[in-house]
């Protein structure tokens, strides 16, 4: 299919871009590593009068430690560049082990950790993740700019609570004590299938007693979502199987996910159930973050 036309726009910092998006309004759509973008416009679901191309903007590609704040990543982070990262793998492992699970070498290189938090869908990897390891994201816009929880970014499937002119341009993973965690995929291929469910799960250990733990599911309701009740059931008591089968049956039970080619809604559940118990047996015993 042939790409509509549009007017084709690369700022040079991101008060520029942020300047275009607030002269262009709903004219504009960003484009960042266009994986998605892109493709809607070639099958004809977007048709954007100008893209506002953020290639330019190599602040917002950065991963970097600031000590007492965390871990800041760039918006414009590629899946590859957070998989290489050896910052991120020495930090928080489960983070760079979540983007090898995405995709194609080619999609890897190109999207982005904004990209894929902004497109709000519940089957993309990295929000539940980063919503374990408690990341909070900063936008940006003419009018100022904002930080958040990432958690309360979504609003449902491929809703957010970006405003017009709005940038997401970093992420922040705070220091913290967890122990433990990790990101798990259930794909209808080995690898770089989009996710049937993802569990991700982030545990602070004491011994053998659960002090915290959060567990955050993907493609398990309208959007990403945490399994209270099931983090709940584990806070403060020791680690046993039964125990991780009655987090495993809450966090399913809390679930809402939906009939689609990829799966029922009850196989669904049913992943929920056995992902989140074996994610978090996972984090409990490997015991790296
Ligand atoms: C073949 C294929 C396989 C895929 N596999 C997976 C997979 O396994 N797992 C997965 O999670 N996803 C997958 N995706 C989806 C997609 O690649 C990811 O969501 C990717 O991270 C999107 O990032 P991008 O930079 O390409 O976004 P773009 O396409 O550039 O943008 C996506 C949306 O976010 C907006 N946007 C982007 N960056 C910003 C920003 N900084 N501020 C404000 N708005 C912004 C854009 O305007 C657009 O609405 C796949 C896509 C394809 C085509």
């Amino acid at each position: 299919m042939y790409m509509p036309d549009f007017a084709y726009h690369a700022p040079e910092s991101l008060n520029e871009a942020c300047s275009l998006l607030a002269e262009l309004g709903e004219k504009a759509t960003v484009l960042a590593g266009g994986t998605d973008v892109l493709h809607k416009m070639k099958v004809g679901k977007l048709a954007p009068e100008h893209l506002v191309s953020l290639k330019h903007l190599d602040d917002l590609r950065t991963i970097r430690h600031e000590p007492g704040r965390g871990i800041i990543m760039g918006a414009l982070t590629s899946h590859n560049a957070i998989y290489t990262s050896k910052l991120l793998q020495e930090r928080y492992l489960s983070l760079p082990m979540a983007a090898h699970t995405m995709a194609s070498n080619q999609i890897c290189n190109m999207g982005t950790v904004g990209g894929n938090i902004v497109n709000g869908v519940p089957s993309a990897d990295l929000p539940p993740i980063l919503i374990a390891l408690n990341a909070s994201i900063r936008l940006v816009s003419t009018k100022g700019e904002r930080t958040m929880p990432l958690e309360d970014f979504f609003h449902g499937s491929a809703e957010t609570v970006i405003a017009p002119g709005e940038l997401l341009a970093d992420i922040t993973i705070p220091d913290q004590p967890t122990t433990g965690s990790t990101y798990m995929k259930f794909g209808l291929r080995r690898s770089g299938a989009l996710a049937v469910v993802g569990v991700a799960v982030a545990v602070t250990m004491d011994g053998d007693t659960i002090r915290d733990a959060r567990i955050v599911l993907a493609s398990a309701s309208p959007t990403v979502m945490r399994a209270r009740e099931a983090e709940d059931c584990l806070k403060g008591k020791k680690v046993c199987d039964e125990l991780l089968e009655q987090a495993g049956s809450l966090a399913s039970a809390a679930s809402r996910p939906r009939d689609s080619i990829r799966g029922s809604a009850e196989y669904r559940r049913n992943l929920v159930g056995v992902l989140t118990k074996r994610a978090l047996r996972k984090a409990i015993d490997e015991g790296h973050v």
